[in-house]
Parts: structure tokens; sequence; C-alpha cells
């Protein structure tokens, strides 16, 4: 049978891999056990169902720092997502890990995100007694939501990446969400934070927030200038100081991904720049205020009313605060807009959707 043959040579390629890579012959598998496809191994599988999904599609209008940008040069979560693919792509590739993996979770990690960004987060932290975090929700859309509400019955490890792509504000590296137990998690997470500092840089610049001679010396100094330089040179470095991951050289330095000693501080000091200058600049937090309002609207709205919640976006047996939020942080930015307006929301007008 010749479709077989064709899974025979992508595990032998997957035998190839470094020795700390992640492989989808020793995965520790799915919720329910599946016959395997002839022609994709068990993460490319998981990719391109996470691919296929509407919450996929729906990335598209959704915020990443801008709300509701108009114009359209802006960063979506559907475009910060591809770029996060990309970065754990080139990373993951360069160690000899398993480049599936890195980016099947990639085009999952932020596939439980609101409307309106962080703010819609927050909103929704507020509004529900557990709190809200878009990673957790990310694992709740593919593990729970998607498929009509049975899961895409991903394998372990992509759930695993996907639930601890998070980084708390102090530094990038940190383990405040857990540390993944793949090295390619650990890709999705480090490309996540080497994706967003730098497209959010040139947004801000679009924006008129800044421009480029008011960033940190030390990122001109130790990564150069311009978008192209900045992106290069981190992602040169995370290959550079994981170099241990390949399972080449010196045998006794622990495999992890990592950024060198100083192009961390750099990059934590990019960070710190932007969370100062445009994350909690006033006129963004005025917007992300804006559209937290409209978030806590339609989350009281269908918590009263459950009825509305249309078909597919909740699990029926679940507490009406928990369909209401499940529904709520599915919606995109525009959707969610135009909703809370014909619903009376004064805090949605003024946008152009
Ligand atoms: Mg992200």
């Amino acid at each position: 049978m010749k479709l077989n043959q064709v899974r025979e040579r992508l595990l032998a390629r997957e035998e190839l891999l470094s020795p700390h890579a992640a492989r989808s012959a020793t995965s520790r598998g799915r919720r329910s056990a599946e016959t395997p496809s002839p022609v994709r191994t068990e993460y490319q599988r998981d990719r391109d169902r996470i691919l296929h999904t509407k919450a996929f599609r729906r990335l598209k209008h959704k915020t990443q720092v801008f709300i509701a940008p108009a114009l359209d040069h802006f960063v979506t979560r559907l475009t910060h997502t591809l770029e996060v693919a990309q970065v754990a792509r080139t990373i993951a590739r360069g160690l000899n890990l398993n480049e599936d993996l890195a980016e099947a979770a990639a085009l999952g990690h932020d596939i439980g995100h609101g409307p309106f960004g962080h703010a819609g987060e927050e909103a929704l932290a507020e509004c529900l007694p557990e709190g809200f975090r878009h990673n957790y929700q990310s694992v709740r859309v593919l593990d729970r939501l998607e498929g009509d509400g049975r899961g895409l019955n991903l394998t372990f490890e992509v759930l695993d990446a996907v639930e601890k792509s998070s980084k708390v504000r102090e530094d990038i590296f940190a383990d405040g969400w857990g540390v993944p137990g793949t090295l390619e998690g650990q890709v999705v997470k480090t490309s996540d934070a080497i994706a967003y500092v730098n497209h959010d840089i040139l947004d801000a610049i679009r924006a008129g927030l800044i421009d480029e001679d008011d960033l940190p010396d030390s990122s001109h100094r130790v990564l150069g200038r311009g978008h192209g330089n900045r992106l290069n040179a981190l992602i040169l470095d995370a290959i550079e100081a994981s170099w241990a991951a390949t399972g080449e050289g010196d045998p006794s330095s622990a495999p992890v991904i990592q950024f060198s000693p100083d192009v961390r501080t750099v990059a934590n000091e990019l960070r710190e720049f932007m969370f100062q200058r445009v994350y909690l600049y006033d006129e963004t937090r005025h917007e992300a205020e804006r559209g937290k309002r409209v978030v806590k609207y339609l989350f009281e709205h269908f918590r009263r009313f459950p009825a509305g919640i249309s078909a597919g976006f909740s699990l029926t047996g679940d507490p009406v605060e928990r369909q209401a939020a499940d529904y709520v942080s599915g919606m995109t930015d525009r959707y969610a807009i135009r909703l809370a307006r014909e619903l009376g929301c004064p805090d949605a007008n003024g946008w152009d959707v």
C-alpha cells in the first residue's frame, strides 16, 4: 500500500531529529485513540485540525494591541499567530526539533483570546468567579468547544504547549504559567515573545506612539536598528543560546530554550518599554477600558438571557456564567461591537466596524 509508505517515511525522518526532540511515535497520545493517518504524523494532523476550525478563522478580526484598527497594516491576532508559527518553525528547524509540533502549538496558542485582546481577557476575569486566562481558554476551545462540543482530540504535547505559552510581565522566560514539557513548547513560548515585541513596535510606530529613536539604547546596541534586524538577531540568538537542544556539543549542558544573558536582558527591557509606552499608555488604556465595558455588558446580557447564545459556542450543561464567557470570548472585536451596539451598550458607539 503506497499511502502508508508516506507515513513510514515521515516517521523515519522524525528519527533523524535531535535526541531531545518530541516524536509523534512516542507521543503521550490523545484522549481517545484514533487510527493513524497514512500521510501525516500525529502533530501534522493536529496542526491541520487547528487550522480548519472556525475559532482559527475568527482570529483575523480579533485585536492584538490596537482595537479594531481601521488601517490594513496593523497586526491582528491572526497575523500575530502566523508570525509566531513562522518564528517557531525557524527556531525548531535550526535546533533539529520537531517543526510540526511547534507549528501546531503556535497556531493554537492564542485561539482562546477574546475580543479586544488583553482588555477582553481582564473583563472576563472580573466576571467569572474562577477567573479567565486566554491560555486556559485556548486549551478549552481546542479540547472542548470546537468540533461541535466534542473537542479536537489533540495530542497531549500540543495542548501542553498551548497551555504553557503564556508569560508573566517581568521576564519572558519566567515559569509563571508552567514550563512546557517539550522543547518545542518552549520554542513556541519564546517565539510568541519574539514575534509580538517586534510587530507591536512596528504598530506603535505606525500609530505614532513612538518612533525608532525612542527604543532603549541597549536594543539598538545589541539587536541593531529596524524591524528586520531586531527580529533576525533575536531568532539567531535563541538558536545559538539553545544549542544544547540539538544534542550536539557539550553533553553536560541541559537542553533548554533561552536567549544569551545579554539578549535576555535587552528583550525584557524592550518588553517593559512597550508596557510603559504602548500597552499601558493612556490612550491605549482608554480604548481598552471601553472594550472591557463592552465585554462586561455582553457577558451580563448573556448571563441573564442564555437562550440568546448561538448553538455551538458553549456547552449546554455548563453554568450560565461559563456559557456566557465561552460565547463572548469567542466573538471577534467587530462582532462584539456590532452586537453590543444593537443591544444598546453606549460604549460600543464610535468604533468604525
Ligand atoms: Mg501570542
